[in-house]
């Protein structure tokens, strides 16, 4: 029997979430590459239609439980309901995206079948019988390859990253199947969810920014930032940040670049004090040109830069500054 692999999909407000329209992408190619099976699980009282969407898009079966607890985020419904669907289907593999959810609730399902979990995947190979899973580590310095050792099923996250897969363009009829699983009786329910609050009230749209100067943790304090706002001013940009900017409170939500924030497109990226951890990598990979200025020659960021400065900032931004207000011309023209 050809080994199977099984996608969680995740949804809310109605919608599929972005990461499980990639994670079953990724796992359509996986599968498609070692011959092994496919399926897909949703849960919630209004999974069916979602899972008719995802099976006419990539003519994939999807399991759905229309149990109303699975509608929305419970931690011990979600491993409660997932762990019996994994006893019955029996996956070699089970794949979810790496969302807050996921960090939650699956090294609790993964323990409770005694099996192991590798969170944060940015590919997963097949070789002489085993997976491999392929994560970044240390802020993006390494790339780490992990097998895992006993039975299966085993147990990934994958993280965001555009993985493609062109789909069926809805040519072909759904295949959904109702699994009647519902929540054990004895489920005691710790959490209990309320309602969603929308953090994020300053948003600001940086996805059509033609030119992003982004500030990083480089900065080192509030007061420092405003040589990323004169370098904005100048270029006529759009201000970017790496989380820690927001965390400590530099910079509103809305400016945050990566899986947590926005994915942006300038045709110029400059991205000053930012190491390029693969969070943030991830929110600006289409960026058409990008500049990297850091005192680490080391930094990951350097990887993905088409220009890098090897300095202290606060040196080079009021050079870049002066060279840029020389030659206006240019940038008005844009
Ligand atoms: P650091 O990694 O601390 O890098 C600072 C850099 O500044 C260093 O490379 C240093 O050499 C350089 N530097 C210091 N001083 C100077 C100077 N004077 N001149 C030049 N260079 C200097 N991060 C995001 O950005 N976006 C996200 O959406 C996001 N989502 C996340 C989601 C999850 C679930 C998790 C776990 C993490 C997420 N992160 C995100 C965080 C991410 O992992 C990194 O921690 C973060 O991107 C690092 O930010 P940084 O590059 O500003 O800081």
């Amino acid at each position: 029997m050809a080994k199977k692999v099984l996608v969680l999909i995740e949804h809310m407000e109605g919608k599929i979430a972005k990461t499980s329209w990639e994670t079953v992408g990724f796992a359509k190619n996986l599968t498609e590459r070692y011959k092994f099976g496919l399926k897909a699980v949703i849960l919630g009282s209004e999974s069916k239609n979602l899972a008719n969407q995802i099976s006419k898009k990539f003519d994939v079966e999807v399991l759905y439980i229309p149990d109303k607890l699975g509608n929305n985020y419970s931690p011990e419904v979600q491993c409660d309901l997932l762990s019996q669907v994994i006893r019955q289907e029996s996956p070699f593999l089970f794949i979810m995206g790496h969302t807050y959810r996921t960090i939650d609730f699956a090294p609790k399902l993964s323990t409770m079948l005694d099996r192991g979990f590798i969170p944060n995947c940015i590919d997963i190979q097949f070789e002489e019988g085993r997976f491999l899973f392929l994560r970044v580590v240390f802020g993006g310095k390494l790339y780490q390859q992990v097998a895992l050792k006993g039975a299966p099923p085993y147990f990934a996250s994958l993280q965001r990253g555009e993985y493609r897969h062109p789909g069926c363009i809805d040519t072909v009829l759904p295949r959904v199947v109702k699994l009647d699983i519902r929540v054990s009786d004895k489920l005691v329910v710790k959490r209990k969810f309320l309602n969603i609050i929308n953090s994020v009230k300053d948003k600001i749209d940086l996805s059509k920014a033609e030119i992003i100067v982004a500030g990083g943790r480089g900065l080192g304090s509030k007061d420092k930032l405003k040589i990323i706002l004169d370098l904005a001013t100048v270029l006529g940009a759009s201000v970017g940040a790496t989380r820690p900017v927001i965390d400590e409170g530099w910079l509103p939500k809305g400016h945050q670049v990566g899986t947590s924030g926005q994915s942006v497109a300038p045709r110029l990226y400059i991205a000053c004090g930012i190491s390029g951890a693969i969070q943030h990598l991830i929110g600006m990979n289409d960026a058409e040109c990008v500049v990297a200025i850091n005192k680490d020659p080391n930094a990951p960021i350097f990887r993905v830069a088409d220009y890098g400065i090897v300095g202290d900032m606060f040196g080079i931004i009021p050079v870049l500054i002066e060279a840029v207000k020389e030659r206006r011309d240019l940038f008005q023209k844009q």
